[in-house]
């Protein structure tokens, strides 16, 4: 079986994977990641269960580290856009390795503070910033990436009278296209996020006569999972541009930030491009645009999220319930569904999963992996093909490390999964589960109506 090849492996590219770096099985052939037996983890922390493996987070950072400093001659600075999977440890993980972090919300915000992430790392992305948002990025010194006008009316009035002149940065649409679902596509001209290319000489032109305001940065983000390294090679050509137009205007602009988008191994058919790989282009292309327009060379930021969390996490449920209609694959619900994983009803997305205790035993039948909501769209995954299988077995799904916990809802009053790190044959906690009681705490009956319960 080709994901438990460890021939296959990518070890310098943990994208590549479908498994974490460290998953093994034991000599009864069962699945351990980071030393830890997956159905041990389910008996003693519960299902659903998210799993993150350090060794792989760990592995991935400096994967993008590295092939900065290697193949791009100015500074750089990764950062993780932390909407894809945002706590105070894998903020403080991720600074420890070297990187920034981005942030869209004032709660992602938070939580990149308390991660002691220092605030000349942080910056603030989002199209409809609110007033508190900026207050508190200006406050503790983080940066904001302009998105709009509106952006720019607020950021003023808060400065007031403030002598110091704030450092910020544009985003622009690059109108750039690339091939992933609409919903995850940001570059071309319809997107809702940043300044249209047509409007940017008139902004740049604008902020000049602010005094209160320096952009020292440009910005794009052109979509996520992407497996093509042409749209960012154009996206800096374009950018390089605006570099241009920007510096003659008289700003002082130093970044460059390419946005994130890297493609990751969901199932065996993707064939993402490496971090090395991708970061190569990216560094090649700023160089040789800046070089061929006489610029000196930004520092290079990128923002990649998916990439980076992803395939070190996992996540296991316990089976329950079947459904067997003749003619068609059986239904097999588990214990979870849409609450701790909406891709798949928002985004068609499909996963790899294994039983945890037999991954390697032939299969016999093709199931349909259902959840437990009440929708007959929450399906976790189509074709699935298992071992003889029975209510109680543990099922991991590979790859759900980004846009899983952090999309995750109550649907249904469903409390989330608890969440655990994995590190050489230890687990801890870092994220308790919710209870259902806890569901009720933001519920409140008006006095007026309180003898109704
Ligand atoms: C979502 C997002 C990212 C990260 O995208 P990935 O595909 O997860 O790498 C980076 N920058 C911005 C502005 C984003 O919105």
């Amino acid at each position: 079986m080709i994901v438990f090849n460890k021939a296959e492996y990518d070890r310098e590219s943990p994208n590549r994977n479908i498994i974490p770096l460290t998953a093994e099985l034991d000599e009864q052939g069962r699945l351990e990641i980071g030393g830890c037996r997956l159905s041990h983890l389910a008996k003693r922390y519960g299902t659903p269960l998210y799993i993150l493996d350090e060794i792989t987070l760990r592995a991935t950072c400096k994967a993008y580290f590295n092939a900065l400093k290697k193949f791009y001659s100015a500074l750089s600075l990764p950062l993780y856009a932390s909407k894809a999977n945002s706590s105070k440890l894998l903020t403080a993980l991720v600074a420890e390795e070297g990187f920034g972090i981005d942030v869209v919300s004032g709660g992602e915000l938070l939580t990149a503070l308390a991660g002691k992430m220092p605030a000349s790392r942080i910056l603030l992305h989002g199209n409809n910033k609110s007033w508190q948002e900026l207050a508190l990025a200006l406050d503790h010194g983080a940066t904001i990436v302009v998105d709009n006008s509106h952006d720019l009316q607020i950021i003023s009035e808060l400065v007031g009278n403030r002598k110091l002149p704030v450092s910020l940065m544009l985003r622009f649409t690059p109108n750039i296209e690339c091939h992933t679902h609409e919903y995850i596509r940001t570059g071309k001209l319809d997107s809702k996020f940043g300044f249209g290319p047509e409007q940017i000489e008139s902004i740049f032109k604008k902020l000049l006569a602010c005094s209160w305001a320096r952009i020292t940065g440009l910005h794009a983000h052109i979509g996520s999972q992407i497996f093509e390294l042409e749209p960012h090679r154009d996206l800096v050509g374009i950018m390089a541009d605006a570099i241009q137009l920007g510096r003659s205007m008289g700003h002082p602009i130093v970044d460059l930030n390419v946005g994130g988008g890297l493609g990751i191994c969901y199932v065996s058919s993707d064939d993402p491009p490496s971090i090395q790989n991708w970061v190569k282009n990216i560094a090649k292309a700023v160089t040789v645009s800046c070089e061929r327009r006489k610029l000196s060379l930004p520092r290079l930021i990128c923002e990649p999220g998916r990439s980076v969390v992803a395939t070190a996490g996992v996540t296991l449920y316990t089976l329950g319930s079947q459904k067997h209609i003749p003619g068609m694959p059986s239904y097999l619900s588990i214990d979870g569904g849409m609450s701790d994983n909406p891709r798949p009803i928002t985004y068609q997305s499909i996963y790899t999963a294994f039983l945890a205790d037999y991954p390697t035993q032939k299969v016999i039948q093709e199931v349909i992996l259902v959840g437990k909501h009440c929708e007959s769209g929450d399906v976790l995954l189509k074709n699935l093909y298992l071992p003889k299988s029975k209510s109680g077995d543990i099922l991991v799904v590979f790859a759900t490390g980004a846009y899983n916990i952090s999309m995750s809802s109550n649907y249904n009053r469903v409390p989330r999964p608890a969440s655990v790190i994995v590190f050489n044959g230890h687990a801890d906690l870092i994220q308790l589960r919710e209870q259902p009681e806890d569901l009720l705490f933001y519920d409140i009956v008006p006095p007026r109506l309180s003898s109704l319960c």
